[in-house]
């Protein structure tokens, strides 16, 4: 389970993050909406241990472990696991050797790691073409994202954090990348939080709850049709400008 509790964080004099509470069980999909802006991506770098931000209060657990106590990758060996929104580039590593050092780090036995890693990115239609390559170098916004879910798939972390896994996405690859989510949470019982801005992406990987991002503060929370009814009514309740309405809206035409 991963346990966040009052959690404050900000970058210099900036509180961006103001307090959130939030327990994400094993094997459940929850599901962070919110305008641009509120704090989403502060929310993921802050839980996987990104330099540059500040824990002003509160605590994050995973299971048991401590995470604020950590460096990121231990937090990484932990079990916790990031697709970030921009996905960062690694010139003169292979997703190969980036996974191959990442189970040799925590002791984990590589054998058959090459043929996994065929396995997912076919049954992710990743380009075995690209394996090859340096990790994100050059790829489209979509390649980059499948890459991730190849790895997440085949190191099997217990939680992972999606950030915008839709964006760079088409329908197809959104409904790839959304089933092996499921299949993980599923059969290894990963836990997920799955932040997006579209609700386009909560109709293929379907939430346990949906959180509402607001200024840092979780402004409600609610089942799947919390998201459905934000497709309609945009974030205006919640005190949130028309524009970002208009984003929200922009996703029934899947833009
Ligand atoms: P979201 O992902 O919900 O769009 P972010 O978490 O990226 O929002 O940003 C929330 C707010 O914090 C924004 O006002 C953004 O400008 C600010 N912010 C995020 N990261 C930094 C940073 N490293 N330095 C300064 N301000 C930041
Ligand atoms: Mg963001």
């Amino acid at each position: 389970m991963l346990r966040i509790e009052d959690l404050r964080a900000g970058v210099g004099s900036k509180e961006i993050l103001r307090g959130i509470n939030l327990e994400v069980r094993s094997g459940e999909v929850h599901a962070i909406m919110g305008p641009n802006g509120s704090g989403k991506s502060t929310l993921s770098h802050v839980l996987m241990g990104k330099p540059g931000y500040e824990v002003l209060g509160g605590s994050v657990f995973l299971d048991d472990t401590d995470l604020l106590a950590l460096p990121a990758w231990k937090r990484a060996q932990a079990g916790l696991f990031l697709v970030s929104q921009y996905p960062i580039e690694v010139p003169g590593v292979s997703l190969e050797e980036a996974l191959e050092a990442a189970f040799e780090t925590s002791g984990r036995n590589a054998t058959g790691l090459h043929e996994e890693i065929l396995r997912e990115a076919a049954s992710l239609r990743f380009p075995i073409s690209l394996l090859g390559r340096s990790l994100n170098v050059d790829f489209s916004g979509g390649e980059k994202k499948r890459n991730e879910m190849v790895q997440l798939a085949v190191l099997r972390p217990k939680f992972g954090i999606l950030d915008e896994i839709d964006s760079g996405l088409d329908v197809d690859a959104l409904r790839d990348v959304s089933r092996r989510v499921e299949q993980a949470s599923n059969e290894d019982q990963l836990g997920v939080l799955a932040i997006t801005h579209y609700s386009r992406l909560l109709k293929e990987l379907r939430p346990d709850r949906v959180h509402v991002l607001v200024r840092g503060e979780i402004a409600a929370t609610g089942g799947p049709d919390l998201a459905a009814q934000l497709e309609t009514t945009g974030y205006a309740e919640y005190g949130v400008a028309e524009d970002d309405k208009e984003i929200v809206g922009a996703s029934i035409f899947g833009l």
